[in-house]
């Protein structure tokens, strides 16, 4: 079988790349490359192509806007399928936001203030997509994607395309059934409530002044690297472990908010993925508290 051919044929030329660098498309601005990069533009696409790959028994990673990912720097030896750009319409119908996958959080916030609909305010900062959010029920502020998601339309295991509600998502702390049990995220729906866009606006403005004054978005990240760990914060333990500024190779725990892994300068996903695993030790050794990372590893390190 010609893999790029047969691609191609489902998703256009325009959608196929091959050896695609995946630093492009990942939030920490590192990783290899892709032997295949697709970037299909509809639901009927994504469970075409799926098909096919299990088929032929070749690897494949679903990702949004990549920024809970890394990637090693050799690569991935298989087809990464991106639900981003390409895959991001949303629909407003009542106070129900209806969205593509692919649709970013911070674009349905914004339609969500200029309809008049509050509730999803505490997403406008998260720079993923929805399915990205769904997945990993992303969260902030207090608020988190369980208290307004309703239902979604997904890509089971078995190749089905079927309705789920939120019940049965079994959505816990950045956990859902599906980055368990496997499941590709094709739209969702979002239940919020009328309030007044002012006050939405104001609300999501002040969210922003306090993301940019604690965290450090001038630089490459993939956000809190490390899940909180059961009565503790991660960010607090690395600092008291004195691994604030800590780097290895071009990649630091950020000297601003030590939740934070950073590509302070050309790291290399090595870099990183070797600053997590001796913040990890070192965090254990002195508190006795495993550091489980957020971050999704994935592809060939070197
Ligand atoms: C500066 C910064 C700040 C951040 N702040 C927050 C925050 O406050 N709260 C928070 O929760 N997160 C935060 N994050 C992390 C990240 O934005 C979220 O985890 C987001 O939900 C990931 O979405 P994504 O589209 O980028 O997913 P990706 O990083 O592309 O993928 C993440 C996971 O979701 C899966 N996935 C993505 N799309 C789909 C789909 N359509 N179907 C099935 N699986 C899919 C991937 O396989 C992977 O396992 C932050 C990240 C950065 C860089």
């Amino acid at each position: 079988m010609d893999l790029y051919q047969e691609l191609c044929g489902i998703l256009g030329k325009e959608n196929v790349f091959t050896k695609e660098p995946m630093s492009r498309h990942t939030t920490f601005r590192a990783g290899g490359p892709a032997d295949f990069f697709v970037t299909p533009e509809e639901e009927g696409q994504v469970r075409t192509v799926l098909a096919l790959l299990k088929e032929a028994g070749v690897p494949f990673y679903v990702m949004g806007n990549g920024s809970n990912l890394l990637v090693g720097d050799r690569g991935y030896r298989g087809v990464i399928l991106q639900i981003c750009k390409k895959m991001n319409r949303i629909r407003i119908q009542d106070a129900v936001i209806h969205a593509q996958a692919g649709a970013l959080l911070s674009k349905i916030a914004a339609e969500a203030q200029a309809e008049g609909l509050t509730g999803f305010e505490f997403a406008s900062g998260i720079p993923g997509t929805l399915g990205g959010a769904v997945m990993m029920n992303a969260g902030a502020y207090g608020g988190e994607m369980k208290h307004v998601l309703t239902r979604a339309q997904v890509l089971d295991p078995t190749g089905e395309i079927r309705e789920v509600l939120a019940e049965e998502m079994e959505l816990g702390y950045r956990s859902s059934v599906f980055s368990r049990k496997g499941g590709v995220i094709l739209s969702a729906s979002v239940q919020l409530e009328p309030g007044d866009p002012s006050e939405i606006q104001k609300r999501m403005e002040e969210l922003k002044i306090q993301r940019t004054s604690k965290q450090p978005l001038e630089y490459p990240s993939a956000g809190s690297t490390f899940k909180r760990p059961e009565g503790y914060f991660a960010g607090k333990l690395i600092q008291d472990a004195g691994l604030r500024g800590f780097q290895v190779g071009g990649a630091q725990v950020s000297e601003k908010h030590c939740g934070f892994v950073i590509n302070k300068e050309q790291a290399s996903a090595t870099d990183i993925r070797s600053l997590m695993e001796q913040v990890s030790e070192k965090v254990y050794a002195q508190f006795g508290v495993r550091l489980e990372p957020e971050v999704k590893l994935i592809g060939d390190f070197s």
